[in-house]
Protein backbone atom coordinates (compact mmCIF):
# COMPACT_ATOMS: atom_id res chain seq x y z
CA UNK A 1 0.00 0.00 0.00
CA UNK A 2 1.46 3.31 -1.00
CA UNK A 3 1.21 6.82 1.49
CA UNK A 4 -0.90 8.13 -1.51
CA UNK A 5 -2.50 10.95 0.51
CA UNK A 6 1.31 12.53 0.81
CA UNK A 7 2.31 12.55 -2.23
CA UNK A 8 2.30 15.15 -4.76
CA UNK A 9 5.11 15.22 -7.64
CA UNK A 10 6.25 18.23 -10.41
CA UNK A 11 5.79 15.39 -13.12
CA UNK A 12 3.36 12.62 -13.51
CA UNK A 13 4.45 9.60 -16.31
CA UNK A 14 1.17 7.40 -16.64
CA UNK A 15 2.82 4.32 -18.22
CA UNK A 16 6.54 2.52 -17.51
CA UNK A 17 6.91 1.29 -21.31
CA UNK A 18 8.85 1.66 -23.62
CA UNK A 19 8.71 5.87 -23.57
CA UNK A 20 7.56 5.90 -20.08
CA UNK A 21 10.17 4.08 -18.23
CA UNK A 22 12.40 5.97 -20.98
CA UNK A 23 10.67 9.90 -20.23
CA UNK A 24 10.71 9.19 -16.11
CA UNK A 25 14.29 8.05 -16.08
CA UNK A 26 15.16 11.06 -18.45
CA UNK A 27 13.10 13.74 -16.43
CA UNK A 28 14.57 12.36 -12.60
CA UNK A 29 17.90 12.93 -14.32
CA UNK A 30 17.27 16.43 -12.64
CA UNK A 31 17.80 15.85 -8.89
CA UNK A 32 15.36 19.34 -8.19
CA UNK A 33 12.44 17.57 -9.87
CA UNK A 34 10.07 15.10 -8.20
CA UNK A 35 8.94 12.62 -10.91
CA UNK A 36 5.79 9.61 -10.28
CA UNK A 37 6.11 6.66 -12.73
CA UNK A 38 3.12 5.00 -12.61
CA UNK A 39 2.26 1.16 -14.17
CA UNK A 40 -0.88 -0.59 -13.89
CA UNK A 41 0.92 -3.76 -14.22
CA UNK A 42 3.84 -5.21 -11.80
CA UNK A 43 7.21 -5.31 -11.31
CA UNK A 44 8.77 -6.95 -14.82
CA UNK A 45 10.65 -10.17 -12.18
CA UNK A 46 9.30 -13.16 -14.31
CA UNK A 47 12.04 -15.20 -15.81
CA UNK A 48 10.26 -15.36 -19.02
CA UNK A 49 10.35 -11.80 -19.60
CA UNK A 50 14.41 -11.91 -19.72
CA UNK A 51 15.80 -15.05 -21.26
CA UNK A 52 15.02 -13.88 -24.62
CA UNK A 53 13.68 -17.53 -25.88
CA UNK A 54 11.09 -17.00 -23.27
CA UNK A 55 9.52 -14.91 -25.48
CA UNK A 56 7.82 -18.15 -27.05
CA UNK A 57 5.70 -18.59 -24.08
CA UNK A 58 5.36 -14.66 -22.94
CA UNK A 59 1.77 -14.43 -24.45
CA UNK A 60 0.81 -17.30 -22.25
CA UNK A 61 1.32 -15.35 -18.98
CA UNK A 62 -2.01 -13.23 -18.47
CA UNK A 63 -0.80 -10.56 -15.45
CA UNK A 64 1.92 -9.66 -17.43
CA UNK A 65 -0.22 -8.59 -20.59
CA UNK A 66 -3.73 -6.39 -21.63
CA UNK A 67 -4.70 -9.63 -23.55
CA UNK A 68 -6.81 -7.28 -26.11
CA UNK A 69 -8.80 -8.35 -28.83
CA UNK A 70 -9.57 -6.45 -31.69
CA UNK A 71 -13.96 -6.25 -32.60
CA UNK A 72 -15.16 -8.70 -35.29
CA UNK A 73 -12.67 -7.22 -38.60
CA UNK A 74 -15.24 -6.77 -42.04
CA UNK A 75 -11.92 -7.94 -43.82
CA UNK A 76 -10.45 -10.60 -42.64
CA UNK A 77 -14.02 -13.16 -42.20
CA UNK A 78 -14.75 -11.22 -39.31
CA UNK A 79 -12.47 -12.47 -37.04
CA UNK A 80 -11.56 -10.55 -33.41
CA UNK A 81 -7.32 -10.81 -32.97
CA UNK A 82 -5.75 -11.25 -30.49
CA UNK A 83 -3.73 -8.03 -29.58
CA UNK A 84 -1.18 -8.45 -26.36
CA UNK A 85 0.01 -5.24 -25.05
CA UNK A 86 2.60 -5.56 -22.19
CA UNK A 87 1.81 -4.83 -18.31
CA UNK A 88 4.60 -4.87 -16.41
CA UNK A 89 7.69 -2.86 -16.10
CA UNK A 90 9.12 -2.03 -19.40
CA UNK A 91 5.87 -2.47 -20.84
CA UNK A 92 5.79 -3.93 -24.33
CA UNK A 93 9.63 -3.78 -24.50
CA UNK A 94 9.14 -6.49 -21.95
CA UNK A 95 7.36 -9.20 -24.20
CA UNK A 96 8.44 -7.76 -27.30
CA UNK A 97 10.73 -9.69 -29.82
CA UNK A 98 13.45 -7.53 -29.11
CA UNK A 99 14.19 -6.32 -32.95
CA UNK A 100 15.87 -3.54 -33.05
CA UNK A 101 14.54 -1.41 -35.94
CA UNK A 102 14.07 2.27 -36.60
CA UNK A 103 12.18 2.89 -39.62
CA UNK A 104 13.06 4.23 -43.16
CA UNK A 105 14.47 7.46 -42.90
CA UNK A 106 11.96 8.93 -45.24
CA UNK A 107 9.24 7.85 -42.84
CA UNK A 108 10.58 10.53 -40.61
CA UNK A 109 10.90 13.31 -43.13
CA UNK A 110 7.28 11.99 -44.16
CA UNK A 111 6.14 12.91 -40.86
CA UNK A 112 7.64 16.29 -40.74
CA UNK A 113 5.54 16.88 -44.57
CA UNK A 114 2.35 15.92 -42.72
CA UNK A 115 3.07 19.16 -39.95
CA UNK A 116 5.18 17.59 -37.47
CA UNK A 117 7.45 20.22 -37.57
CA UNK A 118 11.32 19.38 -36.52
CA UNK A 119 10.52 15.73 -36.67
CA UNK A 120 12.25 14.81 -39.84
CA UNK A 121 14.98 12.30 -39.77
CA UNK A 122 17.89 14.69 -38.91
CA UNK A 123 15.97 16.16 -35.96
CA UNK A 124 15.16 12.51 -34.52
CA UNK A 125 18.90 10.65 -35.51
CA UNK A 126 20.72 12.31 -32.46
CA UNK A 127 18.02 11.14 -30.44
CA UNK A 128 18.27 7.29 -31.60
CA UNK A 129 21.83 7.32 -30.92
CA UNK A 130 21.31 9.22 -27.60
CA UNK A 131 19.43 6.35 -26.54
CA UNK A 132 21.73 3.80 -27.74
CA UNK A 133 25.00 1.30 -26.38
CA UNK A 134 25.80 -0.34 -29.63
CA UNK A 135 28.09 -2.93 -29.09
CA UNK A 136 29.99 -2.42 -32.56
CA UNK A 137 30.60 1.62 -30.90
CA UNK A 138 29.66 4.54 -32.11
CA UNK A 139 29.51 5.76 -35.82
CA UNK A 140 27.14 7.95 -38.02
CA UNK A 141 24.30 5.92 -37.48
CA UNK A 142 24.72 4.71 -34.52
CA UNK A 143 25.39 5.51 -30.26
CA UNK A 144 27.93 4.43 -28.01
CA UNK A 145 26.57 6.36 -24.59
CA UNK A 146 23.15 5.51 -24.42
CA UNK A 147 21.14 2.60 -22.04
CA UNK A 148 19.81 1.18 -24.26
CA UNK A 149 22.12 -2.20 -25.73
CA UNK A 150 21.19 -3.24 -29.14
CA UNK A 151 23.50 -6.38 -29.44
CA UNK A 152 24.12 -8.55 -32.62
CA UNK A 153 22.36 -12.56 -31.81
CA UNK A 154 24.11 -14.98 -29.79
CA UNK A 155 23.32 -17.80 -31.35
CA UNK A 156 21.23 -18.34 -35.07
CA UNK A 157 19.48 -21.03 -36.24
CA UNK A 158 20.58 -23.30 -39.10
CA UNK A 159 17.56 -22.40 -40.76
CA UNK A 160 17.92 -18.59 -40.34
CA UNK A 161 20.88 -18.91 -42.09
CA UNK A 162 19.17 -20.71 -45.37
CA UNK A 163 16.91 -17.70 -44.87
CA UNK A 164 19.62 -15.15 -45.21
CA UNK A 165 21.12 -17.00 -47.94
CA UNK A 166 18.37 -17.42 -50.21
CA UNK A 167 18.81 -13.54 -50.51
CA UNK A 168 20.77 -13.93 -53.99
CA UNK A 169 18.39 -16.57 -55.00
CA UNK A 170 15.66 -14.03 -55.42
CA UNK A 171 17.91 -10.87 -56.09
CA UNK A 172 18.16 -9.08 -52.96
CA UNK A 173 21.18 -8.37 -50.95
CA UNK A 174 22.40 -9.30 -47.61
CA UNK A 175 22.64 -6.59 -44.84
CA UNK A 176 24.56 -6.55 -42.02
CA UNK A 177 22.70 -3.67 -40.45
CA UNK A 178 18.91 -2.22 -41.36
CA UNK A 179 19.43 0.87 -39.23
CA UNK A 180 21.37 2.49 -42.02
CA UNK A 181 20.40 4.44 -45.04
CA UNK A 182 20.21 1.47 -47.24
CA UNK A 183 17.97 -1.33 -46.03
CA UNK A 184 16.71 -2.95 -48.97
CA UNK A 185 17.67 -7.15 -48.48
CA UNK A 186 17.72 -9.74 -45.98
CA UNK A 187 20.20 -10.36 -42.91
CA UNK A 188 19.98 -10.97 -39.16
CA UNK A 189 18.05 -8.36 -36.97
CA UNK A 190 20.02 -6.43 -34.29
CA UNK A 191 18.03 -6.96 -31.20
CA UNK A 192 17.62 -5.18 -27.75
CA UNK A 193 19.85 -7.65 -25.19
CA UNK A 194 22.88 -7.16 -23.06
CA UNK A 195 24.67 -9.84 -22.21
CA UNK A 196 22.30 -12.33 -23.47
CA UNK A 197 19.36 -11.10 -21.66
CA UNK A 198 16.27 -9.00 -23.10
CA UNK A 199 17.22 -5.24 -22.59
CA UNK A 200 13.36 -3.60 -21.75
CA UNK A 201 13.37 0.29 -21.25
CA UNK A 202 12.92 -0.98 -17.87
CA UNK A 203 16.10 -2.73 -17.62
CA UNK A 204 18.01 0.12 -19.87
CA UNK A 205 16.31 2.95 -18.49
CA UNK A 206 14.76 2.22 -15.00
CA UNK A 207 17.28 0.03 -13.39
CA UNK A 208 20.23 2.42 -13.32
CA UNK A 209 17.81 5.09 -11.65
CA UNK A 210 15.25 3.75 -9.56
CA UNK A 211 17.60 4.74 -6.34
CA UNK A 212 17.17 8.41 -7.26
CA UNK A 213 15.58 9.77 -4.48
CA UNK A 214 13.17 11.80 -6.40
CA UNK A 215 12.34 8.48 -9.38
CA UNK A 216 9.10 7.19 -7.45
CA UNK A 217 7.53 4.05 -9.28
CA UNK A 218 4.42 2.68 -8.80
CA UNK A 219 3.34 -0.32 -9.82
CA UNK A 220 0.27 -1.97 -10.05
CA UNK A 221 -1.65 1.40 -10.00
CA UNK A 222 -4.36 1.74 -12.73
CA UNK A 223 -4.60 5.38 -13.78
CA UNK A 224 -8.35 5.74 -14.36
CA UNK A 225 -8.60 9.37 -15.85
CA UNK A 226 -6.69 12.41 -15.65
CA UNK A 227 -7.96 15.40 -13.55
CA UNK A 228 -8.67 18.32 -15.55
CA UNK A 229 -9.86 22.02 -14.27
CA UNK A 230 -11.53 24.05 -16.16
CA UNK A 231 -11.39 27.76 -15.88
CA UNK A 232 -13.77 29.86 -17.69
CA UNK A 233 -12.21 31.94 -20.59
CA UNK A 234 -9.06 29.83 -20.54
CA UNK A 235 -6.98 26.39 -21.61
CA UNK A 236 -8.64 23.13 -19.28
CA UNK A 237 -5.51 22.11 -17.12
CA UNK A 238 -3.84 19.22 -16.06
CA UNK A 239 -3.61 18.74 -12.08
CA UNK A 240 -3.38 15.63 -11.61
CA UNK A 241 -4.76 11.73 -11.60
CA UNK A 242 -7.32 9.47 -10.32
CA UNK A 243 -5.62 5.95 -9.83
CA UNK A 244 -6.82 2.58 -8.62
CA UNK A 245 -5.04 0.25 -6.07
CA UNK A 246 -6.35 -2.28 -4.18
CA UNK A 247 -9.30 -1.66 -5.01
CA UNK A 248 -9.46 1.00 -3.76
CA UNK A 249 -9.82 5.16 -5.64
CA UNK A 250 -7.01 8.03 -4.82
CA UNK A 251 -5.97 10.81 -6.60
CA UNK A 252 -2.27 12.19 -6.89
CA UNK A 253 -1.19 15.61 -7.74
CA UNK A 254 0.47 17.19 -10.07
CA UNK A 255 2.21 20.60 -9.57
CA UNK A 256 3.71 20.67 -13.54
CA UNK A 257 2.60 18.17 -15.89
CA UNK A 258 1.02 14.82 -16.58
CA UNK A 259 2.03 12.82 -19.20
CA UNK A 260 0.34 9.76 -20.51
CA UNK A 261 2.76 7.01 -21.94
CA UNK A 262 0.17 4.70 -21.82
CA UNK A 263 0.59 3.37 -25.50
CA UNK A 264 -1.41 3.21 -28.51
CA UNK A 265 -4.64 1.74 -26.72
CA UNK A 266 -4.68 3.29 -23.46
CA UNK A 267 -3.33 6.89 -23.93
CA UNK A 268 -6.15 7.76 -26.25
CA UNK A 269 -8.48 5.81 -23.71
CA UNK A 270 -7.44 7.38 -20.88
CA UNK A 271 -8.01 11.02 -22.44
CA UNK A 272 -11.37 9.92 -23.40
CA UNK A 273 -12.44 8.76 -19.87
CA UNK A 274 -11.26 11.91 -18.58
CA UNK A 275 -12.89 14.20 -21.35
CA UNK A 276 -10.48 14.54 -23.95
CA UNK A 277 -11.95 13.36 -27.04
CA UNK A 278 -14.79 13.41 -30.09
CA UNK A 279 -17.77 15.17 -28.16
CA UNK A 280 -20.66 13.53 -29.77
CA UNK A 281 -18.70 10.18 -28.52
CA UNK A 282 -18.21 11.34 -24.79
CA UNK A 283 -21.77 12.38 -24.70
CA UNK A 284 -22.93 8.96 -25.72
CA UNK A 285 -21.00 7.09 -23.69
CA UNK A 286 -21.89 9.93 -20.37
CA UNK A 287 -18.37 10.71 -20.07
CA UNK A 288 -18.67 14.97 -18.85
CA UNK A 289 -16.67 16.80 -22.02
CA UNK A 290 -13.72 18.56 -20.90
CA UNK A 291 -11.86 19.38 -24.77
CA UNK A 292 -13.42 18.10 -27.90
CA UNK A 293 -10.62 16.94 -29.65
CA UNK A 294 -11.56 14.78 -32.54
CA UNK A 295 -8.56 12.89 -33.28
CA UNK A 296 -8.23 11.47 -29.88
CA UNK A 297 -8.51 7.11 -30.90
CA UNK A 298 -8.45 8.05 -34.52
CA UNK A 299 -5.86 7.22 -37.33
CA UNK A 300 -5.28 3.89 -35.71
CA UNK A 301 -2.93 1.93 -38.24
CA UNK A 302 -0.89 -1.17 -37.54
CA UNK A 303 0.82 -3.95 -39.31
CA UNK A 304 -0.84 -6.70 -40.13
CA UNK A 305 0.87 -10.14 -40.68
CA UNK A 306 0.90 -12.92 -43.05
CA UNK A 307 2.86 -16.54 -42.25
CA UNK A 308 3.73 -18.70 -45.04
CA UNK A 309 4.63 -22.10 -43.18
CA UNK A 310 6.61 -25.18 -44.10
CA UNK A 311 6.99 -28.51 -42.16
CA UNK A 312 10.18 -29.75 -42.30
CA UNK A 313 11.39 -33.54 -42.13
CA UNK A 314 14.43 -32.43 -41.17
CA UNK A 315 14.86 -31.82 -37.39
CA UNK A 316 16.31 -28.56 -37.47
CA UNK A 317 14.91 -25.87 -35.74
CA UNK A 318 12.71 -24.68 -32.79
CA UNK A 319 10.29 -27.78 -33.08
CA UNK A 320 7.66 -28.82 -29.83
CA UNK A 321 8.76 -32.46 -30.07
CA UNK A 322 10.19 -35.24 -27.83
CA UNK A 323 13.26 -35.72 -30.01
CA UNK A 324 14.39 -32.20 -29.75
CA UNK A 325 14.57 -32.49 -25.76
CA UNK A 326 18.27 -32.93 -25.60
CA UNK A 327 18.84 -30.10 -27.42
CA UNK A 328 17.02 -28.20 -25.11
CA UNK A 329 18.80 -29.44 -21.98
CA UNK A 330 22.31 -28.77 -23.43
CA UNK A 331 20.98 -25.39 -24.12
CA UNK A 332 19.45 -24.81 -20.46
CA UNK A 333 22.86 -25.61 -19.64
CA UNK A 334 24.55 -23.39 -21.99
CA UNK A 335 22.34 -20.33 -21.08
CA UNK A 336 22.25 -20.71 -17.54
CA UNK A 337 26.07 -20.73 -16.93
CA UNK A 338 27.32 -18.58 -20.23
CA UNK A 339 23.89 -16.60 -21.42
CA UNK A 340 24.74 -18.24 -24.59
CA UNK A 341 23.09 -20.78 -27.56
CA UNK A 342 19.83 -21.11 -28.52
CA UNK A 343 17.91 -19.56 -25.14
CA UNK A 344 19.54 -16.27 -25.73
CA UNK A 345 17.68 -16.20 -29.52
CA UNK A 346 14.74 -14.16 -29.93
CA UNK A 347 13.20 -16.65 -32.26
CA UNK A 348 12.86 -14.10 -34.85
CA UNK A 349 16.46 -13.76 -36.08
CA UNK A 350 16.31 -12.98 -39.44
CA UNK A 351 14.44 -10.86 -41.65
CA UNK A 352 14.22 -7.96 -43.87
CA UNK A 353 12.62 -5.32 -46.07
CA UNK A 354 11.67 -5.62 -50.05
CA UNK A 355 9.77 -3.96 -52.61
CA UNK A 356 6.52 -5.12 -53.87
CA UNK A 357 5.52 -4.31 -56.72
CA UNK A 358 3.37 -1.45 -55.67
CA UNK A 359 6.20 -0.03 -53.48
CA UNK A 360 7.10 3.85 -54.31
CA UNK A 361 10.44 3.91 -53.89
CA UNK A 362 11.53 2.21 -50.83
CA UNK A 363 10.54 -0.74 -49.10
CA UNK A 364 6.81 -1.88 -48.51
CA UNK A 365 7.63 -5.45 -47.01
CA UNK A 366 9.02 -6.52 -44.00
CA UNK A 367 9.63 -10.20 -43.31
CA UNK A 368 10.45 -11.48 -39.82
CA UNK A 369 11.65 -15.38 -40.19
CA UNK A 370 11.17 -17.99 -37.44
CA UNK A 371 12.20 -21.61 -37.49
CA UNK A 372 9.52 -22.54 -35.58
CA UNK A 373 5.58 -23.21 -36.84
CA UNK A 374 3.90 -20.62 -34.76
CA UNK A 375 0.22 -20.79 -34.47
CA UNK A 376 -1.79 -17.85 -33.00
CA UNK A 377 0.67 -16.08 -31.66
CA UNK A 378 2.40 -19.30 -29.86
CA UNK A 379 -0.77 -19.77 -27.41
CA UNK A 380 -1.31 -22.88 -29.47
CA UNK A 381 1.16 -25.41 -29.25
CA UNK A 382 2.23 -26.95 -32.88
CA UNK A 383 4.00 -30.22 -32.42
CA UNK A 384 6.44 -31.11 -35.25
CA UNK A 385 9.44 -29.79 -37.26
CA UNK A 386 9.13 -26.60 -39.71
CA UNK A 387 9.50 -22.53 -40.59
CA UNK A 388 7.89 -19.89 -41.36
CA UNK A 389 8.07 -16.45 -43.24
CA UNK A 390 6.29 -13.88 -41.68
CA UNK A 391 5.20 -10.85 -44.15
CA UNK A 392 3.60 -7.36 -43.38
CA UNK A 393 2.63 -4.90 -45.21
CA UNK A 394 4.94 -1.97 -43.91
CA UNK A 395 2.55 1.22 -44.96
CA UNK A 396 -1.15 0.39 -44.69
CA UNK A 397 -3.72 3.35 -46.04
CA UNK A 398 -6.28 1.32 -43.94
CA UNK A 399 -7.44 3.80 -40.82
CA UNK A 400 -9.29 2.16 -37.51
CA UNK A 401 -10.13 3.59 -34.64
CA UNK A 402 -10.03 3.21 -30.45
CA UNK A 403 -13.43 4.56 -29.06
CA UNK A 404 -14.85 3.82 -25.15
CA UNK A 405 -16.37 0.32 -24.25
CA UNK A 406 -18.16 2.60 -21.62
CA UNK A 407 -17.32 5.31 -19.19
CA UNK A 408 -15.28 2.62 -16.50
CA UNK A 409 -11.76 2.31 -16.81
CA UNK A 410 -12.05 -1.07 -16.58
CA UNK A 411 -13.77 -1.81 -19.58
CA UNK A 412 -11.11 -2.94 -22.26
CA UNK A 413 -11.57 -0.22 -25.24
CA UNK A 414 -13.13 -0.89 -28.78
CA UNK A 415 -10.06 -1.61 -30.52
CA UNK A 416 -11.02 -1.18 -34.71
CA UNK A 417 -8.36 -1.44 -37.15
CA UNK A 418 -10.37 -1.88 -39.88
CA UNK A 419 -7.53 -3.91 -41.21
CA UNK A 420 -7.61 -4.31 -45.27
CA UNK A 421 -10.18 -1.48 -45.57
CA UNK A 422 -8.24 0.23 -48.19
CA UNK A 423 -7.75 -2.04 -51.24
CA UNK A 424 -4.08 -1.10 -51.68
CA UNK A 425 -3.37 -2.89 -48.63
CA UNK A 426 -4.72 -5.90 -50.30
CA UNK A 427 -2.60 -5.97 -52.86
CA UNK A 428 0.60 -5.11 -51.11
CA UNK A 429 -0.59 -8.36 -48.78
CA UNK A 430 -0.80 -10.42 -51.72
CA UNK A 431 2.54 -10.04 -53.52
CA UNK A 432 3.83 -9.92 -50.11
CA UNK A 433 3.00 -13.89 -49.90
CA UNK A 434 3.90 -14.71 -52.87
CA UNK A 435 7.40 -13.09 -52.63
CA UNK A 436 8.07 -14.60 -48.89
CA UNK A 437 6.61 -17.78 -50.90
CA UNK A 438 9.55 -17.42 -53.81
CA UNK A 439 12.05 -17.27 -50.89
CA UNK A 440 10.99 -20.07 -48.83
CA UNK A 441 11.08 -22.43 -52.19
CA UNK A 442 14.94 -21.50 -52.56
CA UNK A 443 17.74 -24.06 -53.11
CA UNK A 444 19.01 -23.37 -49.68
CA UNK A 445 15.99 -24.76 -47.96
CA UNK A 446 16.04 -28.06 -49.97
CA UNK A 447 18.43 -29.83 -47.80
CA UNK A 448 15.47 -29.51 -44.81
CA UNK A 449 13.09 -31.52 -47.14
CA UNK A 450 10.44 -28.71 -46.25
CA UNK A 451 6.36 -28.43 -47.94
CA UNK A 452 4.67 -25.45 -47.71
CA UNK A 453 1.43 -26.44 -45.61
CA UNK A 454 -0.14 -22.84 -45.57
CA UNK A 455 -1.24 -21.32 -47.88
CA UNK A 456 -0.62 -24.38 -49.40
CA UNK A 457 0.43 -25.39 -52.61
CA UNK A 458 -3.36 -25.62 -53.78
CA UNK A 459 -3.52 -21.81 -53.21
CA UNK A 460 -2.26 -19.83 -56.43
CA UNK A 461 -4.56 -17.01 -57.38
CA UNK A 462 -4.81 -14.14 -55.90
CA UNK A 463 -7.93 -14.76 -55.01
CA UNK A 464 -7.36 -18.04 -53.03
CA UNK A 465 -4.19 -16.06 -51.40
CA UNK A 466 -6.59 -13.30 -50.79
CA UNK A 467 -8.70 -15.82 -49.09
CA UNK A 468 -6.14 -17.42 -47.07
CA UNK A 469 -4.81 -13.67 -46.16
CA UNK A 470 -8.26 -13.15 -44.58
CA UNK A 471 -8.57 -16.29 -42.85
CA UNK A 472 -5.19 -16.47 -41.27
CA UNK A 473 -3.59 -13.19 -41.18
CA UNK A 474 -2.92 -11.74 -37.54
CA UNK A 475 -0.88 -8.44 -36.17
CA UNK A 476 2.69 -8.01 -35.76
CA UNK A 477 1.96 -5.78 -32.81
CA UNK A 478 2.51 -2.13 -34.18
CA UNK A 479 -0.50 0.04 -33.40
CA UNK A 480 0.37 3.56 -33.26
CA UNK A 481 -1.24 7.31 -34.66
CA UNK A 482 -3.86 7.21 -32.28
CA UNK A 483 -3.51 10.91 -30.44
CA UNK A 484 -1.46 12.01 -33.53
CA UNK A 485 0.96 14.91 -33.74
CA UNK A 486 0.35 17.17 -36.18
CA UNK A 487 0.42 21.12 -37.32
CA UNK A 488 -2.20 23.84 -35.86
CA UNK A 489 -3.94 23.68 -38.98
CA UNK A 490 -5.10 19.72 -39.15
CA UNK A 491 -8.43 19.44 -36.31
CA UNK A 492 -7.51 15.71 -36.21
CA UNK A 493 -4.08 16.53 -34.77
CA UNK A 494 -4.18 15.57 -30.54
CA UNK A 495 -0.54 16.93 -30.03
CA UNK A 496 1.25 19.57 -31.08
CA UNK A 497 4.95 19.00 -32.01
CA UNK A 498 6.53 19.57 -28.49
CA UNK A 499 3.24 16.93 -27.79
CA UNK A 500 1.36 18.67 -25.65
CA UNK A 501 -2.58 17.98 -26.44
CA UNK A 502 -4.10 20.90 -27.58
CA UNK A 503 -5.95 23.53 -25.77
CA UNK A 504 -5.55 21.22 -22.22
CA UNK A 505 -2.68 22.84 -20.24
CA UNK A 506 -0.17 21.03 -18.50
CA UNK A 507 -0.80 17.93 -20.46
CA UNK A 508 1.42 15.76 -23.07
CA UNK A 509 1.21 11.99 -24.79
CA UNK A 510 4.65 10.90 -25.50
CA UNK A 511 4.38 6.88 -26.58
CA UNK A 512 3.73 5.25 -30.13
CA UNK A 513 0.32 6.88 -29.80
CA UNK A 514 1.90 10.28 -31.56
CA UNK A 515 3.17 8.68 -34.94
CA UNK A 516 0.98 10.42 -37.23
CA UNK A 517 1.87 7.53 -39.91
CA UNK A 518 3.65 4.05 -39.29
CA UNK A 519 7.15 3.95 -39.78
CA UNK A 520 8.69 1.08 -42.12
CA UNK A 521 9.63 -1.25 -39.21
CA UNK A 522 9.00 -2.55 -35.68
CA UNK A 523 7.93 0.42 -33.28
CA UNK A 524 9.84 0.04 -29.90
CA UNK A 525 13.18 2.39 -30.91
CA UNK A 526 10.95 4.65 -32.61
CA UNK A 527 8.55 5.12 -29.30
CA UNK A 528 12.12 5.54 -27.15
CA UNK A 529 13.39 8.23 -29.57
CA UNK A 530 10.25 9.92 -28.94
CA UNK A 531 10.33 10.18 -25.06
CA UNK A 532 14.29 10.85 -25.87
CA UNK A 533 13.04 13.85 -27.18
CA UNK A 534 9.86 14.72 -25.45
CA UNK A 535 12.28 14.60 -21.96
CA UNK A 536 14.27 17.54 -23.67
CA UNK A 537 10.81 19.43 -24.12
CA UNK A 538 9.68 19.26 -20.64
CA UNK A 539 13.21 19.94 -19.63
CA UNK A 540 13.83 23.32 -21.33
CA UNK A 541 10.23 23.97 -20.56
CA UNK A 542 11.04 23.60 -16.88
CA UNK A 543 14.35 25.30 -17.52
CA UNK A 544 12.51 28.27 -18.84
CA UNK A 545 10.13 28.65 -16.32
CA UNK A 546 7.01 27.71 -18.93
CA UNK A 547 4.34 24.91 -18.27
CA UNK A 548 3.24 22.55 -20.68
C1 LIG B 1 4.37 -9.32 -28.70
C2 LIG B 1 5.03 -8.06 -29.21
C3 LIG B 1 6.17 -8.16 -30.00
C4 LIG B 1 6.79 -7.00 -30.48
N1 LIG B 1 7.99 -7.09 -31.11
C5 LIG B 1 8.70 -5.97 -31.38
C6 LIG B 1 10.04 -6.04 -31.83
O1 LIG B 1 10.62 -7.12 -31.98
N2 LIG B 1 10.70 -4.88 -32.08
C7 LIG B 1 10.10 -3.66 -31.91
O2 LIG B 1 10.73 -2.64 -32.19
N3 LIG B 1 8.82 -3.57 -31.49
C8 LIG B 1 8.13 -4.69 -31.17
N4 LIG B 1 6.88 -4.59 -30.65
C9 LIG B 1 6.26 -3.26 -30.54
C10 LIG B 1 6.87 -2.39 -29.44
O3 LIG B 1 7.22 -3.16 -28.32
C11 LIG B 1 5.87 -1.30 -29.06
O4 LIG B 1 5.57 -0.52 -30.20
C12 LIG B 1 6.39 -0.35 -28.00
O5 LIG B 1 6.75 -1.07 -26.86
C13 LIG B 1 5.31 0.68 -27.66
O6 LIG B 1 5.77 1.49 -26.63
P1 LIG B 1 4.77 2.40 -25.79
O7 LIG B 1 5.58 3.11 -24.76
O8 LIG B 1 3.94 3.21 -26.73
O9 LIG B 1 3.74 1.39 -25.10
P2 LIG B 1 4.02 0.22 -24.08
O10 LIG B 1 5.45 -0.19 -24.10
O11 LIG B 1 3.00 -0.81 -24.35
O12 LIG B 1 3.79 0.89 -22.66
C14 LIG B 1 2.55 1.29 -22.15
C15 LIG B 1 2.61 1.07 -20.65
O13 LIG B 1 1.54 1.78 -20.03
C16 LIG B 1 0.94 0.95 -19.06
N5 LIG B 1 -0.44 1.40 -18.91
C17 LIG B 1 -1.42 1.37 -19.84
N6 LIG B 1 -2.56 1.87 -19.35
C18 LIG B 1 -2.30 2.25 -18.07
C19 LIG B 1 -3.08 2.83 -17.05
N7 LIG B 1 -4.38 3.15 -17.24
N8 LIG B 1 -2.50 3.08 -15.84
C20 LIG B 1 -1.18 2.79 -15.63
N9 LIG B 1 -0.40 2.22 -16.58
C21 LIG B 1 -0.95 1.96 -17.79
C22 LIG B 1 1.05 -0.45 -19.65
O14 LIG B 1 0.87 -1.46 -18.68
C23 LIG B 1 2.45 -0.39 -20.25
O15 LIG B 1 3.43 -0.75 -19.31
C24 LIG B 1 6.23 -5.72 -30.18
C25 LIG B 1 5.08 -5.63 -29.39
C26 LIG B 1 4.49 -6.78 -28.89
C27 LIG B 1 3.27 -6.65 -28.02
Amino acid sequence: MYPFNQFEFDYIVVGGGSSGATLASRLSENTALSVCLIEAGGKDKHPLIHIPFGISLLTRLRYINWHYNTTPQSELDNRSLFWPRGRTLGGSSSINAMCYIRGATEDYDHWQALGAEGWGWQDVLPYFRKSEHFEHGADEFHGSDGPLSVNDLRYTNPLSRAFVEAAGHVGEKVLKDFNRQDRTGLGFYQVTQRGGQRCSSAKAYLKPARKRKNLTIMTDCHVEKVLIKSTEGANSSAHGIQVSHQGMSYTLNARREVILSAGAINSPQLLMLSGIGPKAHLEQVGVEVKKDLPGVGQNLQDHLDAIVQHRCKVREGYAVALSALPKYAIASVNYLFRRMGIFSSNIAEAGGFVKSQHANGIPDLQYHFLPAILEDHGRQIVMGYGFGLHVCCLYPKSRGEIKLRSKYAADHPHIDPKYLTHPDDVKVMIDGVRKARDILNCPTFRRYQSKEFYPGTDIQSDDDILAFIRKKAETIYHPIGTCKMGADSDPMAVVDNKLKVRGVDNLRVVDASVMPTLVGGNTNAPSIMIAERAAEFVLQDYASGRGA
